[in-house]
């Protein structure tokens, strides 16, 4: 594989496709505005000059890097020459499946179809396309640059022998890849999304605050970040979305979400993105403030 087309180019998107061409993979970079690529090149070139900085890359490999990268509007034009496309659109199902549709339709019988989500089933994805032997989820971590895992999701019917080539593919990408089965959630999320809604509940409950519960499972259990700043970095509403996933596929109570986070996304409290979640990020200080709503009286 040398053409690698990646569709979206948001947080993800750009990631995905600086790490493709920092491995020398020609890279198509596609989004639906020429702003909002200019946008993703500047990212990335931004990520790479402070990996130069770093001493982590070399001014050759930044050069390479950039070299490698075209940008594109037009998805048809983009993809008639690649041999892998790694779908990174806004996670929202109905243009998902339309982008599967037409890439089925746009690329090359040979053609891989990955997808990034977080959470749609790619069983789902891959029944809009007659080739769902090639459709595989390809799940990176965010930043994308400086995160080792990639989760392999097999749908239903993906082969063995796409699963293997994008197994090769992350491993030539410098990632640690491992293979998971489609279910909702997938392992990622299926594990860490009920700790955050925990942690939500555990805080609605009043069992402890916002910094003595991040406090306990930062110090606790050696999590870098405690479970409710993850989630203002994450974004409240895409937590939300993703328990709702779990509660719908798995019909379990288990996984309903807290009624305090389904509070926030209502209100418009969405974490880091808004400026106000469990934390307020509404000064530009680096020390991190328990947002008003949490402070205690
Ligand atoms: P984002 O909103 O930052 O970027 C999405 C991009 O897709 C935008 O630039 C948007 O213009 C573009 N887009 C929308 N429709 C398009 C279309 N039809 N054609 C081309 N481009 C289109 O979102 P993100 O956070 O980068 O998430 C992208 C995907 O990655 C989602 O499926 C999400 O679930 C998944 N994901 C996100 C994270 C994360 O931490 N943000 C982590 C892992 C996986």
């Amino acid at each position: 594989m040398r053409n690698v087309t990646v569709i979206g180019s948001g947080t993800m998107g750009n990631g995905i496709a600086h790490v493709f061409a920092q491995h020398n993979y020609k890279v198509n970079l596609v989004d639906i505005s020429q702003p909002i690529l200019d946008k993703a090149i500047a990212t990335i070139t931004k990520n790479l000059d402070r990996m130069l900085a770093k001493g982590s890359i070399t001014e050759e490999v930044k050069n390479l890097t950039l070299s490698n990268l075209q940008c594109n509007t037009d998805l048809k034009s983009a993809v008639s020459d690649a041999d892998l496309v790694v779908e990174a659109a806004t996670e929202n199902p109905d243009i998902k499946l339309k982008i599967f549709q037409d890439l089925d339709q746009w690329c090359k019988p040979e053609t891989i179809l990955a997808s990034n989500t977080s959470s749609i089933s790619i069983t789902k994805i891959a029944a809009k396309t007659k080739r769902p032997e090639k459709v595989i989820g390809m799940h990176f971590m965010n930043p994308v640059p400086v995160m080792k895992l990639v989760e392999v999701i097999r749908g239903y019917s993906t082969s063995d022998e796409t699963t293997g080539k994008i197994m090769e593919t992350s491993k030539k990408l410098n990632k640690i890849p491992v293979e998971a089965n489609d279910y909702p959630g997938f392992v990622a999320n299926r594990i860490l999304m009920p700790m955050i809604n925990e942690a939500i509940i555990s805080l609605q409950e009043g069992v402890a605050g916002v910094k003595e519960i991040d406090t306990v499972m930062k110090l606790g259990m050696a999590h870098p970040m405690g479970p409710l700043q993850l989630a203002d970095f994450i974004g409240l509403d895409v937590c939300l979305y993703i328990m709702q996933v779990l509660y719908d596929g798995l019909g379990k109570d288990k996984y309903a979400p807290c009624p305090l986070l389904v509070n926030m996304v209502t209100a418009g409290h969405l974490g880091v993105k808004s400026g106000n979640g469990f934390y307020s990020y509404s000064d530009n200080s680096k020390e991190l403030v328990v947002s008003s709503m949490f402070a205690k009286k």
